[in-house]
């Protein structure tokens, strides 16, 4: 597959499959299996594993270009998708005597049969997602793991979840090792429901594992080496999906306050909206600055995911932080362009504001990405 039949898979599925139920998804909680089914028979879900498992071995550049499309229809599906993109990748970056026994689950996510999803946050270090509470206790060939997994998106749904615990050995708070658990392992229970502001349709539930027992053949990283994978190989891709998440809502939210400003008329004016006030117009217009101004950032962070260089962990920092920020402000002026019409929820700016806001709480949150900045830049150590 390339990355321009990437992108039109996603558009495809965007206006076929998620933007006919988003609404009445995010109104019920519903998670949305049938978004899954098509990306997998469409095979993005195998979208950056190896050609050798069945993938289509492409980069970020097309991961973000596909979570943003999908975000544009429905984020709630695109933070499923990009939970499992981060699965997947993980998976398929584990260790060498581990990657044989990991194989056939890769081959079923290139397959388009499998979904995988991450579980690091837990309730005890909450949005230190780095610093794992729980520890797993060595038992025969592995270990047992008992942990309380807060917020874990696709729970109940997803076919596996890459689990981080504190190695048994490990004597510092990110000494941790991430282990592959499939969701029939014993011990392995969804907690509670998922009912938050937004994101609503994407199964956000906590997780609870009660003396999982996980063989080392399911260890994806070596003890204690967790930390680093979740530093170097998830965070990137994590930021640089979120930031996307964040542009798809902001294209949205222009194309949907566009919209109201052309078809929403004063008739005793005999004008629209947007013929009639250029307050309205020119709030438009820092909107579309906004978001193109986010795409380029995005564009740039892709830049150097592909070309590494001294400035590229700043940018990984910088684009979540950004791009949260970015998304609150554009779908908020959506909300005060569209005045009553979007407060009483007769159009779908309403539900893209509420989703608009998972971005900056998602750790790393907003507010540690400026405190790691900020540090970085003080050359102070972040942990
Ligand atoms: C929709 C959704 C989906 C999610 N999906 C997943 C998932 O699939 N897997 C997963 O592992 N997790 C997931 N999470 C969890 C998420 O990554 C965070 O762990 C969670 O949102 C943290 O919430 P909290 O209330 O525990 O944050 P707290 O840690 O209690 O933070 C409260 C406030 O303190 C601020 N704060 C905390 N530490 C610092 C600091 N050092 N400096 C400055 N400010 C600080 C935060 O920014 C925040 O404003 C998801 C969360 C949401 C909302």
């Amino acid at each position: 597959m390339t990355h321009d039949a990437a992108v039109l898979k996603a558009q495809e599925i965007a206006s076929r499959v998620l933007a006919p139920s988003a609404g009445q998804n995010d109104k019920t909680g519903r998670f949305s299996t049938e978004a899954v089914e098509s990306l997998g028979q469409s095979g993005l879900l195998g979208l950056m594993l190896p050609a050798d498992v069945g993938g289509s071995e492409l980069g970020p550049r097309t991961f973000a270009a596909v979570a943003a499309t999908l975000a544009e229809a429905d984020a709630s599906v695109a933070m499923v998708y990009l939970m499992h993109i981060l699965g997947a990748t993980t998976i398929s970056a584990a260790r060498p005597p581990v990657a044989d026994a990991v194989t056939p689950t890769l081959r079923e996510i290139a397959a388009g049969r499998h979904l995988s999803t991450l579980a690091f946050s837990e309730a005890g270090s909450r949005s230190h997602f780095w610093a794992p509470v729980s520890r797993a206790h060595r038992n025969g060939h592995g270990v047992f793991i008992s942990a309380k997994k807060s917020w874990v998106t696709s729970a109940g749904h997803a076919q596996s979840y890459v689990v981080s615990s504190l190695a048994p050995e490990g004597s510092g708070p990110t000494d941790s090792t991430l282990y592959l658990l499939p969701a029939g392992t014993r011990g392995l229970s969804v907690a509670g429901p998922w009912d938050g502001l937004g994101l609503r349709a994407n199964a956000s539930a906590p997780i609870t594992l009660e003396e999982c027992q996980v063989s080392s053949d399911f260890q994806i990283t070596d003890d204690g080496a967790g930390f680093q994978t979740m530093l170097n190989l998830v965070l990137p891709l994590f930021n640089l999906g979120s930031a996307a998440v964040s542009l798809g809502l902001c294209r949205a939210a222009v194309a949907g306050t566009a919209s109201h400003l052309k078809s929403a008329k004063f008739e005793h004016l005999g004008q629209s909206l947007g013929e009639c006030l250029p307050t309205l117009r020119a709030q438009l217009a820092a909107m579309q600055i906004d978001t193109d101004g986010l795409s380029a950032r995005i564009e740039d962070l892709v830049d150097h995911l592909e070309k590494p260089r001294e400035t590229t962990m700043l940018r990984v920092l910088e684009s979540k932080a950004a791009a949260g920020d970015v998304a609150i402000s554009v779908t908020s002026a959506a909300m005060r362009i569209c005045g009553g019409a979007a407060f009483s929820k007769h159009m779908s700016i309403e539900r893209l504001f509420r989703d608009a806001h998972a971005g900056a709480v998602m750790a790393p949150t907003g507010d540690v990405l400026r405190e790691f900045i900020g540090k970085s830049l003080l050359g102070i150590p972040l942990f």
